[in-house]
């Protein structure tokens, strides 16, 4: 079931293990490059790194002899010891590394943090002590390294990376490394790497033919092949399906709008960074959309609308292109052109919370229907110091807005954590997060609420009083993009799909050549009662062609022989490895609709 995290990361024992395990990786990687400068070591998702200027490029084997001193300075049950530095102080302790010497500069300005991250308060300036390595820090770390198990810690790899991130600095070592409480659950991430290594969508969605890049084409704009096809046909009928139940109409709208229509939404000149640059014909600049947004409001504002009306729920499959940074593309995880799951719906103040519960509702029915068992859905609230910077300048529509999306939340039994300072500009969101089968997080989609855009698009409505009323807007793609929801279910079934969704459904394997005919007739059958279905007529043998079709991850295999083919039957082989033989074809075909009709896991 839901699980609710009470306790942010940064909060947690774990983070401050990381944290620690980062400090001593550093001070063994001092102790054996004296000349090294060190910089920056934050912990991360399942682990921390730190980044080292480095006299010499390190090898593979360094890392085993890091590890090593690593579990000696843990066992010299040595303690975390804070103080608080005057900045000069700092600067005479850090003389010789010139990347603290310039950390040390922003705290003092104020600004940045340690890590050089902006920070909105002025930090004080401390550092920590473990043995008689020391570093610039605010903490939180272990009272003692005995709280970090030697054998629940290792490192992971290698790699570089620039100073800030900027590729106009220095290259740096960056080491990776993962730690946690007990040994075991070092054990279970591991082997949870390993099985994910073997899911990775990007090596399955070649090997099954699901997608590719081609550099003639562009980093970060996938081709889907007639597989890719098939899978988006399916989810897009499955929203459908359900987002007619759910009073929801469709429109369509183009992928290139005048560059007006993003000044009025607010995205230029802020967020002209990730769109893709303007053409210009006959004096007018248009840009590909990045998001729909702008376009439904537009549809909604078209003509006077009445309470009547209200809610008016607009749903689209539209395609949006974003210019992410190259070296943050990733398979189908990041990309540069998406197709999203998209619907704004309009709605009254009074209708909000039953409009809200409704998308909610729909995300528990994604869930149920793929096997999702974990997720966490974080409530994003607005950061009072951003007000009027990052957030619309509101605060009295913030905290009532905020309050609403709570108040839904808690009503609907919801779980979900708070988090402040990460809403969208223009209100509350909610980011859903969700846990694969082998328990790897995905971070799906996000369902927001806007109480200003509608007011800029001028939107309105008469309500029962005969007065206007702005609107409040959801936004919400409980499929999130097609790109990553497959990315995400590629990995999550393992390319193992559920029929309605596999690609192809069944294979016709003749055991000789004298069945091809008869294949192609049954082949033939199925096809004609909607199944995706072909005949293996290859020059394989029959063990190969099983073969093929178990790497392909067909549900359904049916191998006919001569017997089969004088009764007028098929024997049935199934994925998970059951198998029913002579049986009518006919019976096939209604347990195999029945399964993909009701769309069920099971074969
Ligand atoms: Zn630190
Ligand atoms: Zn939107």
């Amino acid at each position: 079931m839901a699980e609710q995290k009470n306790e942010r990361y940064q909060d947690s024992q774990l983070y401050r293990i990381r944290h620690s395990a980062a400090h001593v990786m550093a001070q063994a990687v001092l102790e054996m490059f004296p000349e090294a400068k060190y910089t920056i070591g934050p912990p991360v998702e399942n682990g921390f790194y730190y980044d080292f200027d480095l006299p010499e490029p390190l090898k593979e084997e360094d890392l085993d002899a890091i590890q090593k001193r690593m579990r000696q300075i843990i066992a010299g049950q040595h303690d975390f010891v804070k103080e608080v530095v005057p900045a000069d102080e700092a600067r005479k302790i850090f003389k010789d590394q010139p990347y603290k010497l310039e950390l040390i500069d922003g705290l003092e300005q104020g600004g940045f943090d340690e890590y050089g991250e902006p920070l909105d308060e002025k930090p004080e300036i401390s550092i920590y002590k473990q043995d008689d390595f020391v570093d610039l820090c605010r903490g939180p770390h272990v009272a003692n390294t005995k709280e970090i198990n030697p054998s629940a810690i290792k490192l992971m790899s290698v790699a570089g990376a620039y100073w800030r991130g900027d590729e106009n600095n220095k290259m740096l070592t960056r080491i990776y490394g993962t730690a946690w409480q007990k040994p075991d659950e070092l054990k279970e991430y591991l082997h949870m790497l390993e099985e994910a290594k073997k899911r990775d969508h990007r090596k399955l969605g070649k090997e099954l033919e699901i997608f590719i890049y081609d550099d003639e084409v562009g980093p970060g704009l996938p081709l889907w092949l007639p597989n890719g096809g098939v899978m988006i046909d399916e989810l897009e009928d499955l929203a459908k399906e359900m987002e007619t139940k759910a009073g929801y109409v469709r429109v369509r709208t183009p992928h290139l709008t005048k560059e007006d229509l993003f000044i009025r939404s607010g995205h230029l000149p802020y967020y002209a960074e990730s769109m893709y640059p303007p053409m210009e014909l006959e004096g007018v600049r248009y840009y590909v959309k990045p998001m729909n947004c702008p376009m439904h409001h537009k549809i909604f504002g078209a003509r006077p609308r009445s309470y009547r009306e209200l809610p008016l729920r607009l749903a689209e499959y539209g395609t949006c292109y974003r210019y992410e940074k190259s070296g943050e593309l990733f398979g189908l995880m990041r990309v540069r052109s998406m197709q999203m799951n998209d619907a704004h719906i309009y709605c009254a103040e009074e209708q909000f919370e039953q409009e809200f519960l409704g998308v909610i509702d729909l995300y528990k029915k994604y869930f149920d229907l793929f096997g999702i068992e974990k997720y966490v859905m974080r409530l994003s609230l607005h950061g009072k110091a951003g007000l009027g910077k990052k957030y619309v300048d509101n605060e009295r529509l913030w905290l009532k807005t905020e309050d609403m999306v709570r108040r839904a939340m808690d009503n609907g039994g919801v779980p979900y954590v708070e988090v402040a300072d990460e809403a969208a500009f223009y209100g509350p969101k909610i980011d859903v997060q969700i846990w694969s089968a082998i328990g790897r997080e995905f971070t799906l989609a996000t369902n927001q609420v806007d109480f200003a855009v509608p007011e800029r698009f001028d939107l309105k409505f008469t309500n029962r009083d005969g007065q206007d009323e702005v609107p409040l807007c959801i936004h919400r793609a409980p499929l999130s993009t097609h790109e990553r929801m497959i990315g995400f279910l590629i990995e999550h079934y393992a390319g193992a799909f559920p029929a309605w969704l596999a690609p192809e459904q069944v294979r016709v394997i003749p055991i000789t050549d004298g069945q091809n005919e008869y294949a192609e007739d049954i082949a033939g059958q199925l096809k004609g009662a909607g199944l995706r279905a072909s005949a293996d007529l290859g020059s394989d043998r029959m063990n190969a062609k099983i073969r093929n079709a178990q790497l392909m991850k067909v549900p359904y295999m049916l191998v006919v022989g001569n017997n089969e083919m004088e009764a007028g039957t098929v024997s049935l082989r199934v994925r998970d490895g059951s198998q029913e033989n002579d049986i009518p074809l006919s019976a096939f075909i209604a347990r195999a609709t029945d399964r993909i009709g009701s769309r069920s896991s099971e074969l």
